[in-house]
């Protein structure tokens, strides 16, 4: 199974894709995570990607598509996975079929989690990862149990660069303009909007009961095992 999340900056697709991921037993692929990877290691990547990724654009189609084809190639994600922030242009998602069809992999099941835009800022200015595990946290909603500290693994939480006020509004300037097209491209596919505007536990459920019947019907390893398995997370 392969299950594109989409959503605007703040929408909560990292939350959800950890939720999925855990759930159904695949990977869960953030193109933004691998690209502030690839920064801190200091990679020819890394070092085109950090001056856009600052300033709320987008990373060049060919440097994403080419790291993205290579990732996707790897045995974990043989029987599928979830793709967050990816594709966010027309012309990547026109790439990922390609890609698909390479690997024989089934038409993505496209979630879109849809938020008011007021909410995002103030979202996002009280968003905090852990650069460890990736957990993400919201200091008015989700705060950790001990200020500052991850939950899970006890490392110190950061501030993403990227999600300062005014970088914020510029990222979702960009969602706009560039990945809200993208949605048109999967109208007539697999394509199920969901709120977004609610509580990470209601959305999930919403999620694991559309993806649910698909689970049965395909029958495949790694999701036969995740049945049953969604309302109590
Ligand atoms: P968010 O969805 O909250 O904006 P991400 O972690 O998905 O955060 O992305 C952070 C930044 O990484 C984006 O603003 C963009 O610069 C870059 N990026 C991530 N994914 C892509 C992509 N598929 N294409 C181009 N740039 C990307």
């Amino acid at each position: 199974m392969v299950l594109l999340l989409f959503g605007p900056p703040g929408s909560g697709k990292g939350t959800q894709s950890g939720k999925i991921s855990h759930w159904l037993r695949i990977p869960a692929i953030s193109t933004g995570d691998m690209l502030r990877e690839e920064i801190k290691a200091g990679t020819a990547l890394g070092k085109a990607a950090k001056s856009i990724m600052s300033n709320g654009g987008l990373v060049g189609d060919d440097l994403v598509n080419r790291m993205l084809a290579q990732r996707v190639s790897l045995p974990d994600c043989e029987h599928g996975f979830l793709l967050d922030g990816y594709p966010r242009t027309v012309e990547q998602a026109e790439y990922l079929d390609g890609v698909l069809a390479e690997q024989q992999l089934r038409t993505p099941i496209v979630l879109h989690l849809d938020v008011p835009m007021d909410a995002l800022v103030g979202r996002l200015t009280s968003r905090r990862q852990c650069p460890s595990c990736k957990r993400i946290y919201n200091l008015l909603h989700q705060p950790p149990k001990r200020p500052g500290i991850c939950d899970d693994d006890g490392t110190r939480l950061i501030t993403r660069k990227d999600d300062s006020e005014d970088v914020v509004t510029e990222r979702i300037r960009t969602y706009d303009e560039l990945t809200r097209p993208v949605l048109a491209y999967y109208q007539d596919r697999k394509y199920h909007q969901i709120r977004g505007d609610r509580s990470p536990g209601y959305i999930f459920e919403e999620i694991t009961g559309i993806l649910e019947p698909v689970v049965a019907k395909n029958g495949s390893s790694c999701c036969t095992k995740a049945l049953g398995k969604g309302q109590k997370s």
